[in-house]
């Protein structure tokens, strides 16, 4: 079949334009019903025509699905997956699922690609790819800079004015400035996330994460996005709510590397004249990855933690070049908000510009690091074990709360009221947190801190309580600190600075802000600064007010609140082996017993049991604290955590991705049946392919064109050429926006006869590859409208062709039919393909993979059938090697001929089933299959099901 050599004359090509019509119709019916002698399941995703993808939600706070059980606080579900059970979703959501587009990492490989490229000026050392890596980090630092000042300026203007009001014994009045200063921030950060711009609420780490996995996420990187998420997250957390900059900082950035990088604004309508050769897929992802790294950078003041974060959480394609590129972009994003952060104080200049100064740069600065002592891996293994434990609860919590708030805002029928509760919520959270912040600590009595001499003899040094501890200068500097306690005289002796009064320990970690908290609890020679009582409370509130607020419509990170909840439990261990063995200071054997330290080491551990991260959260701790002496015991604790929390929950940010329904590929596939890892070296890449492939020519006729893009919602259609010998083999692939696009261009639609281009005038090809890159004009809902032009019967296109030779994608890959799985896998996610075409030995289609099919719910879904229905696993299931790890060969004990012998007659088998479709199951099976599986794609009709069962499936 071809329509690639067409008769002369009109009628001529009439007549051949019909019977290709026919012809092709025929080839479809065909194939549908087409065996390629491998037995295995079929895929009728592939099959339904007419089929039509629902929307990705465009506000993910209002999406649930009411096809889950799991979702009460209580229920034993989904959200209690150790890592290596593969995720279930729900009917619901894998339609969800489907509604995402993917997108590819290289750009497509075309001719018009080539010709692009050709124009684009590059240097030996790509000097303008360094300018743009500085830009960002410049920007990005900017970002960081004005972030902390505001926050600073809102923290500092709420936290002075409630003492005052305290000092006055004003307490009534105090709390209530404190929670209407707080509501009306909070109210103000969900007002501008839910009325102006829904995808600046949260995080936005998953969605950037799931992008540069592949995945597109409509919206994240606009500019009104990052408008909205900088003033969102300025108001929540200046307010005090107890969430974190983080998050949204990383989000941020990658809208700052997305921007920059290309140069172009939808919403500005601009296009710069500038850095034209970053306009392709793969350089952008690769912007967009520095941005990240730089967000993080100029949050924590941490560059390598940046970096590493990006590179083990974020980013799902790394080179050491971008290491290298994405390193530069650190160093200046992290100098840039550390020199304007020591330089200004709310915007008030302090010292000269140009110092760095310390207390400033490093977040959470210990000045008095202990040495540490082998026995100091036994308290950091058990911080791990608990970090771990606390951290899958944490895990949890958080992801039963936000589907239980979901549900609750989804079942609402009026959008007013769901406004309201939206807005009220982290009001709500704010009155909570402000009453506990002014009228807790009143529960606890002040502690008087006698001042001894200590054994420095600089005025620095400072004791506290009733022991020789020295005491940071900052709790007399901190004055809201001391709530309504006495707050005492300093007086000098000599040169020692000695001082008298009260402070509330739990003010320490309430009445402030969550840095001043931190920053306390990390102190060293500080033993008994903080006991039990005000600790546990601290947690308490902490650990459930976090989970509350990091759910709620504004936009927010959980990173710091992490570090707070895991010093305090931190502290908590430390001060029990304080109180078993003593306080010991000074270097003294001993002397590793110090409670601060405990408390940076179980900041880690929690951090390590939510995220799994192990060096960028090592690296990030020490860049925040600089005590460098703890590595190892940090260390130890990250690991422990690491392997505690993957016994019990998914790690926290892909969680949020399942959460989210947002395609995410593991670098590595993840597939367990009947509880037991399953091999993917065992299957082949037709295994899990679909098929029959939709397909389309190199020269295509314009109304079978659109009548193919009518009838399927495919997004890739592989590329056939017809051999002299008439057999049409793959060529190459391209995807349907593109095809759009060409349909759009009136000027490739040529009446027929149509010869293909030859490669002498393919640069002149009528669109260019910003056209095609930028897709179709016509809005998707639109299409439909646009596409049905060309398949009406006086349509002026009816004998019109579109050669595709400049546009395809020459270098799509494909792999034989009998290729690994497990390869297929890896070579779809390690070069971020979003289809692969599989072929037969002669070149000709035989199926097609996208990244989806290969997530996990579905391969146990597909290849558990097979395994249910091939003698070959059966046979193994008894003796039980197939399916356990490191045993790649399944067939285990079976001598090779036997093995050889199966693997023949499993084809003999599928050959001779050719005839009525392969798949072992009964009639009822299949419909029911069908109306599982397929309803996600499409709402499919009874008597659409009783179709396919007729045709595509046998009884045996
Ligand atoms: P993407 O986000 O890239 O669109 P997807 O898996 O949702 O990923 P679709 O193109 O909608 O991609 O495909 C849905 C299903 O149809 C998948 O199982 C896929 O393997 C299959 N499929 C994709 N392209 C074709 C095609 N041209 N012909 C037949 N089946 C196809």
């Amino acid at each position: 079949m071809s329509f690639s050599t067409l008769p002369s004359n009109d009628q001529e090509s009439e007549n051949e334009f019909e019977s290709n019509r026919q012809e092709s119709e025929v080839v479809l019916r065909n194939s549908i019903s087409r065996e390629d002698g491998v037995r295995r399941r079929r895929s009728v995703r592939s099959s339904l025509p007419g089929q039509r993808k629902s929307v990705s939600p465009t506000d993910d706070s209002l999406f649930a699905v009411q096809d889950d059980e799991d979702f009460s606080v209580f229920a034993k579900g989904r959200d209690y997956e150790p890592v290596f059970v593969t995720h279930k979703y729900t009917e619901q959501e894998k339609e969800t699922l489907s509604s995402y587009e993917s997108c590819d990492y290289l750009p497509t490989h075309s001719h018009v690609y080539k010709h692009w490229i050709k124009r684009q000026m590059i240097s030996n050392i790509e000097t303008d790819r360094w300018i743009m890596m500085g830009l960002i980090g410049f920007a990005v630092g900017l970002l960081g800079f004005l972030l902390h000042q505001l926050i600073e300026r809102i923290s500092a203007l709420k936290w002075s004015t409630t003492k005052e009001f305290l000092d006055d014994g004003k307490v009534a009045v105090g709390w209530m400035f404190c929670s209407a200063y707080s509501m009306a921030f909070a109210v103000f950060a969900a007002a501008v996330v839910v009325l102006w711009r829904p995808s600046a609420g949260g995080s936005g780490l998953p969605e950037v994460t799931g992008f540069l996995n592949g995945t597109q996420v409509k919206k994240i990187f606009s500019i009104k996005t990052l408008v909205a998420k900088f003033v969102s997250c300025t108001a929540a957390i200046g307010c005090g709510m107890p969430i974190g900059p983080e998050g949204p900082m990383i989000h941020m950035g990658a809208i700052m590397g997305a921007g920059l990088s290309q140069g172009t604004s939808d919403v500005f309508k601009f296009k710069l004249p500038f850095f034209e050769r970053f306009r392709n897929p793969e350089d952008r992802r690769n912007f967009i990855s520095a941005g990240v790294a730089a967000g993080v950078s100029a949050a924590f003041g941490a560059p390598v933690g940046g970096l590493l974060f990006c590179m083990e959480e974020v980013s799902s394609f790394w080179s050491n070049t971008l290491s290298w590129q994405i390193f530069f972009c650190c160093i200046i994003a992290t100098s840039t908000s550390d020199l304007f952060n020591s330089s200004f104080q709310e915007f008030r200049q302090i010292g000269t510009f140009g110092g760095f100064q310390t207390s400033r740069y490093i977040l959470f600065n210990v000045y008095d690091a202990v040495d540490i002592n082998i026995l100091m891996f036994i308290p950091s293994a058990i911080l791990g074990v608990l970090g771990g434990l606390l951290g899958s609860a944490f895990t949890i919590l958080n992801l039963k709360m936000t589907r239980f708030r979901k549900r609750r805002l989804a079942s609402i029928s009026s959008p007013g009221l769901v406004k309201v509760i939206r807005f009220v919520e982290p009001a709500l959270v704010m009155l909570v947190m402000s009453s506990f912040s002014v009228f807790l600590p009143m529960a606890f009595k002040c502690i008087p801190y006698t001042c001894l001499p200590s054994d420095a003899s600089t005025v620095s040094d400072f004791c506290v309580n009733d022991t020789t501890n020295k005491y940071d200068s900052q709790l007399r500097e901190e004055e809201e600190t001391f709530h309504t306690c006495e707050e005492g005289t300093h007086y000098m002796n000599g040169t020692t600075l000695f001082s008298n009064g009260t402070y509330n320990e739990l003010a320490l970690l309430l009445f402030s802000s969550k840095d001043e908290a931190m920053k306390n609890l990390y102190l060293r020679n500080s033993h008994r600064m903080f006991n039990y009582g005000p600790l546990f409370v601290g947690l308490i509130i902490y650990f459930f007010m976090v989970i509350w607020a990091a759910g709620t419509s504004v936009a927010a990170g959980i990173l710091v609140p992490m570090l707070v909840i895991g010093a305090l439990y931190g502290r908590i261990l430390g001060l029990m082996i304080v109180d078993i063995f003593g306080v010991h200071l000074d270097q003294s054997y001993w002397s590793w017993m110090d409670p601060g330290a405990f408390a940076l080491i179980g900041s880690a551990s929690f951090f390590s049991g939510v995220a799994r991260l192990a060096p960028a959260i090592t690296s990030i701790m020490m860049e925040l604290t600089n005590d460098l002496k703890v590595l190892l015991p940090v260390m130890t604790a990250v690991v422990v955590a690491k392997w505690v929390g993957d016994y019990l929950t998914h790690p926290f940010f892909h969680a949020l991705l399942e959460l989210k329904c947002i395609p995410f590929l593991n670098q590595q596939p993840n597939v367990r049946i009947n509880k037991k890892n399953v091999q993917l070296e065992l299957f082949t890449a037709s295994d899990i392919m679909a098929f029959p492939v939709v397909t389309v020519n190199l020269i295509e006729h314009v109304p079978t064109l659109a009548q193919k893009l009518l009838d399927y919602t495919h997004n890739g259609f592989p590329v056939l050429k017809e051999l002299p010998n008439g057999n049409c083999i793959f060529h190459g692939l391209i995807t349907r926006s593109e095809l759009l696009v060409m349909l759009e261009n009136k000027d490739v639609l040529k009446p027929g006869p149509v010869e293909p281009l030859d490669d002498s005038n393919l640069d002149i090809a009528p669109i260019g590859y910003d056209a095609m890159l930028r897709g179709p004009v016509e809005r998707e809902q639109m299409q439909e409208k646009f596409l049905q032009q060309f398949v009406d019967s006086n349509s002026h296109f009816r004998n019109h062709y579109v050669d595709l030779t400049a546009y395809l994608n020459m270098s799509a890959m494909s792999v034989p039919c009998k290729f690994s799985l497990h390869r297929a896998y890896t070579l779809i996610s390690a070069l971020g393909l979003r289809h692969l075409t599989v072929v037969d030995e002669s070149n000709q289609v035989k199926g097609i993979i996208t990244r989806k099919d290969l997530m996990g719910f579905h391969m146990v879904e597909t290849l558990g059938n097979i395994m249910e229905t091939r003698p070959y696993f059966k046979a193994d299931r008894n003796g039980d090697p197939a399916s356990s790890r490191g045993n790649t060969n399944h067939m285990a004990g079976k001598p090779i001929e036997r093995i050889e012998e199966e693997e023949e007659d499993e084809e003999r088998h599928g050959k001779e089933d050719a005839n009525h479709s392969s798949i072992r199951v009964g009639e009822n099976e299949c419909k029911r299959m069908v109306i599982k599986e397929f309803a996600t794609v499409r709402r499919t009709e009874g008597q659409e099901v009783n179709q396919l069962c007729e045709g595509q499936y046998q009884r045996p």
